[in-house]
């Protein structure tokens, strides 16, 4: 009895107040904020500067787990170990798939044949593509798993969340026009070097092609490393985009070699918009 005389009072006190949300990654705080504006407060898992595929909460984020209603989830890897602790901490936390309608593609993996250690163990890189947020067609689809999970679990400010999910979905489309501006002097299918493969999504979008330096989550071995400094040789490369999160050791050693520039640019960037502006200008060589 007094357990449910708990509930029914803090059940109305969070009908008041702002809805906790959590989120995985960075650019999803972004999305989310666009749509849930000042009626929702989130708290970000993946911790700006740390990788997605290995990341482990702080005690101090659990906090932030036992106080949200909702729970974003996009398919990075690190949700795979962590949700289910998540869940058990915060029965009545609702975890919504963000990747509910979205195609995944496969992992690039056109070097895969000339690698004599095909059938090493599985790497979560090995079958779908979890990056689907680097395009802006898939954050159109995020966007309305966005909306109407909020709608539904705060029908209150339902026409406020619509109001700016239309708005961002006009954004996105702005965008869209922009970068195939930007990239409109890029023939179909040109090659763009990356060492970890996070932009396969945007290229798809783009008629482009992401040339992966890392293979499986792995840094190539020598006899590797000649064939893509070949084949960077052959398609004309650049540049080699890399991210904080991952060293850029090997990408240097390519650079050197093929004397071109390495240029920083995290798929996890919070201003979501302007990034992929910014690789969208790199590829066109507008650096
Ligand atoms: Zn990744």
């Amino acid at each position: 009895m007094i357990k449910l005389i708990l509930t029914t009072i803090m059940t109305s006190t969070f009908i008041l107040a702002n809805m906790n949300v959590v989120v995985s990654i960075l650019p999803e705080q972004t999305f989310v904020k666009k749509i849930g504006g000042d009626k929702v407060n989130v708290s970000l898992m993946v911790l700006p500067g740390n990788s997605p595929h290995t990341y482990e909460p702080k005690p101090s984020q659990m906090k932030n787990i036992a106080k949200a209603s909702l729970y974003f989830a996009i398919g990075v890897e690190f949700e795979n170990i962590w949700l289910e602790k998540f869940k058990n901490l915060n029965r009545n936390m609702i975890v919504i798939d963000l990747t509910k309608d979205i195609e995944k593609i496969n992992m690039a993996s056109h070097h895969h044949e000339h690698d004599s250690h095909k059938e090493e163990a599985h790497h979560e890189h090995s079958s779908k593509d979890p990056h689907i947020w680097t395009s802006p067609k898939n954050v159109k689809v995020i966007a309305k798993n966005i909306y109407l999970s909020l709608a539904e679990n705060d029908p209150e400010n339902g026409l406020y969340y619509k109001a700016n999910y239309e708005n961002f979905i006009e954004e996105i489309n702005i965008l869209d026009s922009k970068i195939k501006n930007i990239l409109s002097k890029k023939k179909s299918n040109s090659k763009f070097m990356v060492f970890h493969p996070s932009w396969g999504y945007f290229a798809r979008d783009y008629n482009l092609k992401q040339l992966a330096i890392e293979l499986e989550g792995k840094t190539p071995k020598p006899k590797e490393l000649i064939m893509l400094i070949k084949e960077a040789k052959e398609e004309n490369i650049s540049a080699i985009f890399t991210q904080p999160e991952f060293s850029d050791e090997v990408s240097k050693v390519m650079a050197n070699e093929l004397k071109i520039e390495v240029i920083k640019v995290s798929p996890l960037a919070k201003n979501w918009e302007e990034n992929l502006l910014n690789i969208s200008n790199a590829i066109a060589g507008n650096h």
